[in-house]
């Protein structure tokens, strides 16, 4: 039986790091230990078939990364989870029922969007343009949403297991649309909410990469460009329709022809049952496309080892993936700050550790540091 590939969230307590070796307790230490799991050779232990790439490394990557970048993570010292207990993510399925639901997701996305724009990559991901310019690298598989990885580095292959925020797609005909362009659609169908975003741009809390202080200015921005506002009316928020849907009616499952209405200014008419866009991430509780699962695996198997770096593997989809790594023999090195879920299955206490690392550090202490220090292997 295989279990589906979803998307949820992992609230449970994390435990203890485990640090292996123990020398990469400190930043020097850790800087020494990923260096040298990066230039190992590869593991006699490695199964598989295709050797041609077992020199290189897969990396996993988490929101830990995007820290740094002004970006709340879920799980760290400053997480959603655990500076908000009562936040819960948007579910999939809430998002495609209940107009309501997207009403209040649209309305926070919209408050978060600049913010996001304005956010870019840091010190980790142009480590990993480096990392993967001297040839240690032969893919990324990323959590993140936020395209940091595209933009530091275009070149080196890059998967984005929970899709991105730069498009939003339709769920019944599958179109994308720039995100860029739904915000100015969101403007113009949501006059009062622009003239409350333009006063808070106006304060500064933009302006600034760190997270305290635009939650000091009243602005607080979650992962997945979600942002926590005390009071705000979402009920009276307005979306548009997919423009392709409006134009051309689907047809549903059942054979009949769907109805995208609009109100007078546009916007999605709560009449409709179909043209509704979402934004092109995996929403919790949400599927992973097979195409996205099995590419992901495929990079798993053509690396000779994995190294995780800023998550907490909180979720199954990403878990799976280490997991799937280690039963093919492949050293894992985790690069972070924290406990990891499972961790102890890959780290059992004090027996030998064999070629795993294991460090609990933020990214951008060490990988600036190690892409530095390696040279080019091609
Ligand atoms: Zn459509």
């Amino acid at each position: 039986m295989t279990t589906p590939a979803i998307r949820i969230p992992f609230t449970g307590p994390l435990p203890p790091p485990i640090i292996v070796p123990r020398s990469a307790s400190t930043v020097s230490g850790a800087i020494d230990a990923i260096s040298a799991f990066f230039r190992a050779a590869p593991s006699p232990l490695l199964r598989g078939v295709d050797v041609g790439r077992n020199a290189q490394t897969v990396l996993l990557t988490g929101a830990g990364i995007s820290v740094a970048s002004g970006l709340s993570d879920y799980r760290g010292e400053n997480g959603t989870y655990i500076r908000n207990k009562s936040y819960r993510p948007t579910y999939y399925h809430e998002f495609v029922n209940r107009h309501e639901s997207r009403k209040r997701y649209w309305a926070r996305s919209f408050v978060g969007w600049p913010g996001l724009v304005k956010a870019k990559p840091n010190a980790t991901h142009w480590a990993i343009r480096s990392l993967g310019d001297k040839g240690y690298i032969s893919s990324v598989v990323t959590q993140n949403v936020d395209s940091f990885h595209s933009m530091a580095h275009p070149d080196l292959h890059t998967l984005e297991l929970h899709g991105y925020l730069r498009s939003v797609i339709c769920i019944s005909c599958r179109r994308h649309v720039p995100r860029e362009d739904f915000q100015q659609s969101l403007r113009r169908l949501n006059p009062t909410w622009a003239e409350f975003l333009d006063e808070i741009v106006e304060s500064g809390a933009l302006d600034t990469d760190n997270p305290e202080e635009q939650r000091r200015r009243g602005l607080k921005v979650n992962p997945d460009g979600d942002v926590d506002l005390a009071t705000a009316p979402y009920s009276m928020f307005r979306y548009p329709a997919c423009p392709h849907c409006l134009e051309n009616p689907p047809i549903l499952a059942d054979g009949s022809k769907s109805k995208v209405d609009v109100e007078s200014d546009g916007a999605w008419s709560p009449g409709s049952n179909a043209g509704i866009l979402k934004p092109a991430v995996i929403m919790f509780g949400e599927n992973i496309g097979p195409d996205v699962r099995i590419a992901a695996e495929e990079a798993i198997d053509d690396a000779g080892r994995l190294l995780v770096v800023g998550s907490s593997l909180a979720t199954f989809s990403a878990w799976r993936l280490v997991e799937r790594a280690y039963k093919r023999g492949m050293p894992i090195g985790i690069l972070n700050l924290g406990g990891v879920r499972n961790e102890t299955v890959i780290f059992p206490g004090d027996k030998e550790s064999g070629p795993h690392v294991r460090c609990s550090h933020k990214a951008e202490l060490i990988l600036p540091e190690v892409a530095s220090r390696l040279d080019a292997i091609r």
